[in-house]
Formats: structure tokens, sequence, C-alpha cells
């Protein structure tokens, strides 16, 4: 499909995502910086991202159209993310991928340093499984911005994901990858939530973690009440 016949996107998708980025906002995943984008639903090779601003203004009049390779198809002489190469290198790769999060979620970030995987310690978090991947910019890249600013290093971050929900990144924060955006924004603030709660834990004393089937088990009856957690979610960024 070339750019000039792609059909627009669903209206109620476009408001969704702007949706998102304001909930991931309000629930302390993102600050000014991090980003959600969302496949396109009429084109598997197309993704809608906000263009460079902070998500908690995002409006649907903010949202843009890009091609997997992260050039956009309608932004004008609007700004966008320098690091919007992290979502369609993933697209890319994954074709079960319909949503993806990056953030710089603080509680996640002694993990990506100290390569500790996020582990699952209670049901609310099954989607981690058997734990995350990690992602070091430095074999890649040698010294850098640690930004994922191009192709090249979005294709590197997406292998390092493999098939795994998410994936942390060393010295920087971590994206995380759903089938749907309710399903991403759930990912994206549990794996925040985990984050702190497996800190407290580990310090505690050993931690016993939900094995892989337990994960697998709970993960599928999470996946069943996404839009119980999206409508409360929705609702306090509304008011
Ligand atoms: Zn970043």
């Amino acid at each position: 499909m070339t750019n000039s016949s792609l059909a627009a996107p669903d209206a109620t998708l476009v408001e969704r995502l702007a949706t998102a980025n304001r909930i991931l906002y309000n629930e302390g995943v993102v600050d000014g910086f991090g980003h959600v984008s969302v496949r396109h639903d009429r084109s598997a090779g197309h993704f809608l991202l906000a263009r460079n601003m902070a998500p908690a203004l995002v409006t649907p009049a903010d949202i843009l159209t890009f091609d997997l390779d992260g050039t956009p198809i309608d932004a004008g002489d609007r700004r966008v993310y320098l690091e919007r190469f992290i979502h369609g290198e993933i697209y890319r790769v994954r074709p079960d991928v319909v949503a993806v999060v990056h953030s710089h979620s603080p509680n996640v970030i002694p993990f990506a340093v100290t390569k500790t995987p996020l582990r699952p310690v209670y049901h609310m978090s099954g989607f981690l499984g058997e734990g995350t991947a990690h992602f070091e910019i430095r074999d890649v890249a040698g010294n850098s911005d640690l930004l994922i600013r191009n192709s090249a290093l979005g294709r590197a971050l997406a292998t390092a994901l493999g098939v795994r929900s998410a994936v942390l990144m060393r010295g920087h924060g971590s994206t995380v990858v759903g089938t749907s955006l309710e399903q991403v924004v759930y990912r994206a603030i549990y794996a925040e939530m985990n984050a702190r709660l497996q800190t407290q834990a580990t310090a505690l004393g050993a931690v016993t973690y939900l094995n892989a089937e337990e994960a697998a088990l709970a993960a599928a009856t999470n996946d069943t009440q996404l839009a119980r957690v999206w409508e409360l979610w929705q609702r306090k960024v509304e008011r």
C-alpha cells in the first residue's frame, strides 16, 4: 500500500491513543518524556504516534501516522519523536504486537542498570512471564546519548526484545509491547508497579516468583479484565 492510498485510521482508535497518553502520565509511567503507539488499523505497515510533545497534553489532533521506517506521512512541519524507531522496528519483527509503550519509569531503571530481570512477584504482572529482556546499547552504538535515534538501533532493540513482553534498556528505561492499546497500557503500569514491589521483596529475603505456568494462567485471566481498569483510568484523566 502506498502512502497516498493509505486510508485514515479509525477515529475511535485515534481517540483511545490520545487517552492512553494521558493515562500513562496520570499513572506515573511517563512524565514529559516517553510515548505510546498503536499499529494502524487499516495497514500493518504503519503505526500511530503523537507528535513530539508531552504525553499528558496529547489530543487526537496531535496523532500522526508513520511507516515502519519511522517516516511520518502527515506530519507537515510538526516535530516528531527522536525515538520513533523503537516502535516501527518492533512492529516490523513482531506481527503479534499491536501497541508499544516506551518510558523511563523510575522504578524500572535500577533493574536495567544491574541487568536484573523484572519477574512477576504477583498475579497482576503475570505478563512478565519468565522475565524481561535486556538491551545494552553500548554493544551496538559504543558511547552514545543512549537514545534509539535510528533504524539500526531500533532493530537491535527489537532483536533484544525477542518474543518477550518487555525489554529493559540500560541507562535509559524500558519498552513494553502488547496485543492492544488497553493491554499495553496495563502492562506498562504494572511493570512499574512490579519493579517497586520486587525491589521491596528482594530487600526482605529470597523471593518466590510466579513460575512460568502461574504467570501464563494469571496473564490470561488479567486479559479478560482490561476493560474494567481502562474505564477507571480513563475516568481519572477525564475529571
Ligand atoms: Zn527514551
